[in-house]
């Protein structure tokens, strides 16, 4: 059976650099120049102080799982399960969401850390989660 391709995403003027950062394997997020707060996903002002003066920080790539899931059934031709999607509390705040990575008798559970490894696909660079060991 022919791969199907995965989704890819679509940069506009705001996220185009947290897409291409992606693609030089760093996790890309924006900090509030008014009042600190780290935010994620990408937009054009902070939910907090509603400034729109920000700047970009690079991610540890690590977190620890905040919640997942694992997927039985098949909800996009380039996504064959099993596979488990995780929640993961970032080091720096926020939430972000990418699989994991690991082998099927892997253990995990809530607040398990993890990092980040990058799989190159055609056009982008995209995280997977990978159990610390
Ligand atoms: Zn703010």
């Amino acid at each position: 059976m022919a791969e199907f391709p995965r989704p890819s995403p679509l940069p506009d003027r705001d996220t185009a650099p947290f897409w291409e950062a992606q693609n030089n394997h760093e996790l890309k997020f924006q900090r509030c120049t008014g009042c600190e707060t780290v935010r994620y996903p990408v937009g054009p002002l902070c939910p907090e102080c509603h400034s729109f003066d920000f700047e970009w920080i690079t991610s540890s790539g690590r977190g620890t799982i905040y919640s997942y899931t694992i997927v039985r059934h098949q909800t996009h031709p380039a996504f064959a399960p099993p596979y488990t999607v995780l929640l993961v509390e970032m080091e720096e705040g926020p939430r972000i969401i990418a699989q994991l990575q690991a082998s099927e008798d892997a253990r995990f559970a809530i607040d398990t850390p993890v990092h980040i490894e990058w799989e190159d696909h055609p056009g982008q660079a995209l995280p997977v989660f990978v159990l610390d060991s």
